[in-house]
Order: C-alpha cells, then structure tokens, then sequence
C-alpha cells in the first residue's frame, strides 16, 4: 500500500513534465535532422536497461493489483446491490470513491509504464540518453535517479514553465 501510495506521487510529478503540445510539436518538426546518438557506452545502455526492465516488471505488477482490486470492488458493490446493501449511502459513495481512486492510480502506472517502455526502446535504437527536444545528452546523475527521463533538466525546467 506504501509503495503503491509512493509510485502515485512520482507518477503525478512526472506527469506534469510533458505536456500534450510540446510532443505534437517535437514529432512535427523536419525529419532531415539527424537524432542524436546516445552519449552511452554499452555496457552503461545495459545497466539502463537492466534498470529499467525491473521498473517496468514492478509497474506491471502494481498495475495488475489495482485492476484486480476494481474488479474485486465491483463485485462486491454488485453483491451488494443484491442485498439491499446500496441502503447505506455513505458507505457506497466512500467504495465509489476507492474505485474512483484506483482508475486515478491506475492512469498513474499506466503512464509511467508508458515512459519506461519509451525508454527501453529508446535504447534499442541507440538514443537513449538524448533529449527529446534539444538533441543534447542528458545528464548521467539525472537518468540515474529518473533512467526514464526523455528531457534534459534545462528543457524540463522549460516545458514545465509554460
Ligand atoms: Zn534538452
């Protein structure tokens, strides 16, 4: 539950970082230039990917509990219903509000999940480690502590300034 409680909040700090019309706008840009190669050896890229491939392991797993707990939910809130259960408000509306809360964590995972796959596939193409927007390598202490990060700071710092 700690940890679950703990990914929601890296999952909402990082959800903020790109926004929608900074994507449609990086991908719009001419194919002439060249992506950046990553700044990497490989035995680095393998670390990452080794990093990476637990993260997304973890994620899936907390991800597959949240949507057994909704289903679970459901359940019993049909089972409920049957019974007469639904005579009790304040008791369905704090359930409904749980469920409300595991699709909002769920969103969370799913798109951290998201950044994590971009990442690995980042590797597989050899530009892992090169900002999204300005092509320039991303700091090393910045992907150690977010391997997942497609934004050096600088541009980070830019995008979530808008
Ligand atoms: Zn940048």
């Amino acid at each position: 539950m700690r940890q679950t409680r703990k990914t929601t909040r890296t999952a909402r700090a990082t959800a903020t970082k790109k926004r929608p019309s900074q994507s449609t706008r990086t991908a719009a840009r001419p194919r002439a230039r060249r992506p950046a190669k990553t700044p990497f050896k490989k035995k680095e890229l393998e670390k990452f990917r080794i990093l990476l491939g637990l993260e997304r392991d973890r994620l899936k797993v907390e991800l597959q509990e949240v949507e057994e707990r909704a289903a679970r939910a459901l359940e019993i809130e049909a089972a409920g219903e049957l019974s007469g259960y639904d005579d009790h408000p304040a008791d369905v509306a704090s359930e409904t509000f749980e469920r409300e809360k595991d699709i909002a964590i769920g969103e969370n995972i799913s798109a951290l999940l998201a950044k994590v796959q971009n990442a690995l596939t980042k590797i597989d193409k050899g530009t892992y480690g090169v900002c999204d927007i300005c092509r320039r390598p991303i700091k090393r202490a910045r992907l150690n502590a977010i391997p997942f990060a497609t934004l050096c700071i600088e541009c980070q710092g830019r995008v979530e300034a808008r």
